[in-house]
């Protein structure tokens, strides 16, 4: 067996063998140059029909990068036959290692999607030798390939989120099949019209099966929704009730706690340390966080009371049966009205109106841990892969990684 034979065994460039190799240095390194031109007596078939083709039209040389061999950067430089095929005209001929028009063989596309994915494409790219915009294009072709064209049937209940594509200043949506825990589309915007294209898509028959949509309140979703989705129910989420909550009535009441305590600084230091700890869902509290927790609100009466109201908000959630909804959702605002705290008496008065979207959730119970989950993968995606200002590639990668599971 003849050197460059072996070579091309081990390198498993089908129909090619190995005519000549070289050295080069290129940018302080050394690269391997192989020659590779077709080999004798092989049947070649058209990348049209897939038909063998024994005519060839003409042969242009072309640049190829493949996975290095050892320590070094390899090039491949391969005689790429154009076919004379009969049905189709002058076609590449069709090889298994190398996609029409790619520019790196198949196992090193595959290499650097998957690094891609683990890690970053500025990693991709690096640890390849490329450069990112060929790495990111490899990733996007590859995503593009694996995801296909998303399967829209049989889709029931869905939830709708708005996310920021620059601080406070861009937004974009994305739409989740909360059955099947998959992302269905995403779109630039958060206006009616900028999300009614995903109807559109769904299509009026599909549409009509829509059951429930999930979505926070003060959204332009839920009329969109009203106009395409005649059957479907408003269910506000959960995890946004609960951050609003957070935002507009614990914190407040921290900070105002924190205020009050100026003249003894320890104290006011624990309870300004304290925003973690109140926010956080307690279930999810080391126990010496619980420790610092229960000390904060034993301290201080209003902190405690909004505390307890935070919990009993959320148990909203969860009551099986609109008849003890009801009781308890009276409960809950008789509970503010009372508490004297005018943050919480004020969001219980803003949340009222909004009782029939929080009513939903009794029959239409959706996983709310989805919502606030994709809400958390897409900020890490953006600051993975958004540097790139590509939004196609950004949307496409948060549909990847919320691929959904089967029927
Ligand atoms: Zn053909």
């Amino acid at each position: 067996m003849a050197d460059g034979d072996c070579i091309a065994q081990l390198g498993g460039w089908a129909g090619y063998r190995v005519a000549g190799w070289r050295h080069e240095p290129r940018a302080a390194r050394r690269w391997l140059i192989l020659e590779l031109t077709p080999a004798p007596d092989q049947v070649r078939c058209c990348s049209g029909c897939g038909e063998a083709v024994e005519a060839i039209h003409d042969r242009t040389v072309r640049r190829i990068r493949d996975l290095s061999l050892f320590e070094d950067p390899v090039e491949l430089e391969v005689e790429r036959l154009r076919l004379a095929c009969p049905r189709c005209g002058p076609r590449l001929e069709q090889l298994d290692w190398l996609e029409r028009y790619a520019r790196v063989t198949r196992r090193l596309a595959d290499s650097v999607a998957r690094l891609c994915t683990a890690t970053s494409v500025r990693y991709a790219a690096h640890w390849h030798d490329i450069d990112w915009k060929t790495a990111k294009a490899i990733d996007f072709r590859t995503l593009e390939r694996r995801m296909g064209p998303i399967d829209l049937d049989g889709v029931r209940r869905i939830a709708m989120d708005e996310f920021a594509i620059q601080k406070g200043h861009r937004y974009a949506t994305v739409v989740v099949d909360v059955e099947r825990k998959r992302v269905l589309w995403v779109g630039r915007g958060r206006s009616r019209a900028e999300v009614r294209p995903f109807f559109e898509l769904l299509g009026p028959e599909r549409c009509a099966q829509v059951q429930a949509v999930a979505m926070d309140m003060n959204t332009a979703y839920d009329l969109e929704v009203r106009q395409h989705c005649p059957d479907a129910r408003v269910v506000y989420d959960l995890f946004h009730v609960i951050a609003k909550y957070g935002r507009e009535v614990i914190s407040r009441v921290r900070v105002d706690a924190a205020n009050q305590l100026r003249h003894d600084r320890p104290a006011r230091r624990v309870v300004k340390r304290s925003h973690w700890l109140l926010l956080r869902n307690p279930g999810n509290l080391k126990d010496n966080e619980q420790i610092r927790l229960a000390e904060v609100l034993e301290a201080n009466q209003s902190l405690m009371g909004v505390y307890v109201m935070k919990e009993q908000l959320k148990a909203l959630w969860n009551v099986p049966t609109a008849w003890a909804w009801r009781r308890a959702w009276k409960q809950w605002l008789r509970h503010a009205r009372e508490s004297g705290i005018p943050t919480l008496m004020h969001f219980a008065k803003c949340l009222r109106p909004y009782w029939r979207g929080i009513l939903s959730r009794v029959r239409w119970p959706m996983h709310t841990g989805l919502v606030e989950g994709i809400n958390n993968r897409i900020k890490v995606i953006k600051r993975i892969a958004y540097g790139y200002r590509d939004d196609a590639y950004f949307f496409l990668k948060i549909r990847a990684a919320f691929p959904g599971i089967g029927r």
